[in-house]
């Protein structure tokens, strides 16, 4: 692997639990690079003494992303190589990272992002819900006024939903999404993932709040919760017009004749008028 002679910001994700997630890739990367850019000292220094990796570690978090910005800029500039890593997962996925990233581009600086570890996908992939449309919204406002606002602003949203959520707050916003979206939504609930103790749980969000109620002991661990998108129930309509033509030819023909004239005519679905006449024309 060639690593750009001048200096590059890699954005390297790391294992959500299992520290064999970490891609041989990023063991390369970490191996070359001058500096480490991370968010968790301890979680880092983890990793590195696991693939015996020994790299000055810059302090990369919420609370000093904009200052340490210039110090990574620094060092960039002295054509020197940085890897960005987050607690855990891909950085920037709801962790620290969008600043540095927003100003490196504005900078003309190479930006080299490497796949890895990211618990929404991990989750959405296992989830039997469609993924080949999906939006990911984060955490939940902790507040419960604005998660039900937040919630209910979905209400209607189409494609599969994923949220990242805290232990300790999980039944409140299962009650509340209950509250927005009706007890029968569907939902996949996936904790600890990669870890020897993971759970997916696909269920009615009130099957998974009642057994959240009853098992205090499956309300600890990280989670990704998955809500499959709106499904438009729109009934369909035999208007006026259609049931005079119903009534004009029952006269004379038998309802599967009837539902296969109706059917050329007024392009309905054969099987959906034959149903029609059945549940309703005596
Ligand atoms: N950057 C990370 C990523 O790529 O997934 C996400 C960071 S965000 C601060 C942490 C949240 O991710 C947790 O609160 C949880 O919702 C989710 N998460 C992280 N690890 C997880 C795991 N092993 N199983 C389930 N959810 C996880």
């Amino acid at each position: 692997m060639k690593i750009n002679k001048y200096g590059t910001l890699f954005i390297i994700p790391t294992p959500i639990g299992n520290i064999y997630d970490i891609t041989y890739r990023s063991v390369q990367v970490l191996q070359k690079i001058d500096y480490i850019a991370a968010e968790n000292y301890n979680k880092i220094k983890k990793i590195l003494n696991k693939f015996n990796i020994n790299k000055p570690i810059i302090s990369f978090h919420q609370h000093n992303e904009i200052q340490n910005t210039k110090i990574i800029f620094h060092k960039i500039k002295k054509k020197k190589n940085i890897a960005l890593v987050s607690d855990a997962g891909t950085p920037t996925i709801n962790d620290p990272g969008f600043h540095l990233i927003r100003e490196c581009h504005k900078k003309k600086i190479k930006i080299i992002p490497l796949p890895g570890a990211c618990a929404a996908i991990t989750a959405l992939s296992a989830s039997g819900i469609p993924s080949n449309k999906f939006c990911f919204e984060g955490f939940l406002p902790s507040k419960e006024i604005q998660r039900k606002k937040a919630l209910n602003l979905l209400k209607y949203e189409k494609r599969t939903i994923i949220f990242y959520e805290a232990p300790h707050r999980i039944i409140h916003s299962l009650q509340n999404i209950i509250e927005e979206f009706g007890k029968k939504k569907k939902i996949v609930l996936a904790r600890e993932l990669t870890k020897s103790w993971e759970s997916i749980i696909f269920d009615t969000v009130e099957n998974i709040l009642y057994k959240y109620k009853n098992n205090q002991s499956i309300c600890k661990g990280e989670i990704v919760l998955i809500l499959s998108g709106y499904k438009n129930k729109k009934k369909k309509i035999i208007s006026k017009k259609i049931q005079y033509t119903i009534s004009v030819l029952k006269l004379f023909l038998p309802k599967n004749k009837i539902a296969v004239i109706i059917s050329k005519i007024y392009n309905i679905k054969k099987n959906y008028i034959y149903k029609y006449l059945i549940d309703k024309i005596k």
